[in-house]
């Protein structure tokens, strides 16, 4: 390889230049990177382009070194990159690949709108789903979920049914829904998980300032939609019928998918929760109305495992 340090040394020499910054450019030039650069590009560059841009290599070997070293660089996140423009060298700044991946992470985080959820599912993924032991049924929610989402992107606009995750408290079925969530991100796809007892409590606040039918209508339309917890506190007729009943009709009739979690399986949840009004009345009726929304929305999948909760 020709001694491009000396070259540069002795054009340097010629230009009159302080010597300790005639040693800074001499090295830069005899950097591996730098010298491949020239060596690849040496028919586009101009005769004169290393007596001329000199400093260009000295800033890019200098930058790169300190973003190596994780030092502060006047361009954070950002990384030097030789170029040549118009026949001499020039430095532009990309994107370091933590940079990119960073930005990638804040795009999937945007198409996963959580409402009262735990921070947990941010995290969540099919590839760090373990399954405990042999378990067929755990794993088996696991293949469905997976199914779900190879089916969902294969044909995004035909209804597919979403799932209804039931099992003990623990087991990991927000776990699992944040796991779906974040897999369809990944390809591209919204999705919106909200706690549903949170989200009744909101209802209720929202009566009073008249923006019930709003928060409604953001949550009915969502792409797909995961309703967690459903049944875990006691529902009131009125967040029975006017919210829930509301937001199941909207995705009956447009055939958006629609994903729920509870401690109950379908028919403890109409036997036991729905049909069961605050003061302790039957209301069979409005509950097997219900119970059609659900069953039309989503099939049945039992959660089975151990309590992972740290106790
Ligand atoms: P559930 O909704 O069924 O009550 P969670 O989804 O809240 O259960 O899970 C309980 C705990 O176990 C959470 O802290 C969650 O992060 C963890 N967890 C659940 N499933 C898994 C898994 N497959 N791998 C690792 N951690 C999990
Ligand atoms: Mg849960």
């Amino acid at each position: 390889m020709q001694d491009l340090g000396k070259s540069m040394r002795d054009l340097l020499n010629r230009q009159n230049l302080n010597s300790d910054y005639q040693q800074l450019i001499a090295n830069a030039a005899n950097d591996g990177e730098v010298q491949s650069f020239i060596q690849t590009h040496q028919t586009e560059l101009a005769d004169d382009a290393l007596e001329r841009n000199g400093s260009k290599l000295y800033e890019f070997v200098s930058q790169r070194d300190k973003v190596r070293a994780g030092a502060q660089v006047f361009a954070p996140g950002y990384e030097p990159q030789l170029v040549v423009s118009d026949h001499y060298i020039e430095v532009t700044y990309v994107p370091t690949e933590a940079t990119l991946l960073a930005q990638k992470r804040t795009l999937l985080k945007k198409r996963v709108h959580a409402v009262s959820m735990p921070k947990m599912i941010e995290q969540a993924s099919f590839s760090d789903y373990d399954v405990v032991g042999e378990e067929q049924q755990r794993s088996d929610a696991l293949r469905q979920a997976m199914q779900f989402v190879a089916d969902y992107s294969q044909k995004p606009r035909v209804f597919h049914q979403g799932l209804y995750f039931y099992g003990n408290f623990g087991v990991g079925k927000t776990y699992l829904l944040g796991a779906i969530a974040n897999e369809l991100a990944t390809l591209g796809y919204q999705s919106t998980l909200m706690h549903f007892p949170s989200f009744a409590v909101e209802m209720k606040r929202s009566i009073g300032e008249n923006s019930v039918a709003k928060k409604v209508d953001a949550i009915k339309q969502a792409p797909i939609l995961m309703i967690d917890d459903i049944g875990a506190d006691s529902m009131s007729s009125w967040v029975r019928d006017e919210v829930l009943g509301v937001i199941l009709e909207y995705r009956m009739q447009e055939e958006l998918p629609t994903f729920f979690t509870s401690n109950f399986s379908m028919q403890l949840l109409a036997d036991q929760h729905l049909s069961i009004n605050q003061r302790g009345e039957t209301e069979t009726v409005k509950a097997d109305r219900l119970m059609q929304r659900i069953r039309f929305l989503s099939h049945e999948v039992l959660v089975a495992g151990p309590n992972r909760r740290p106790q």
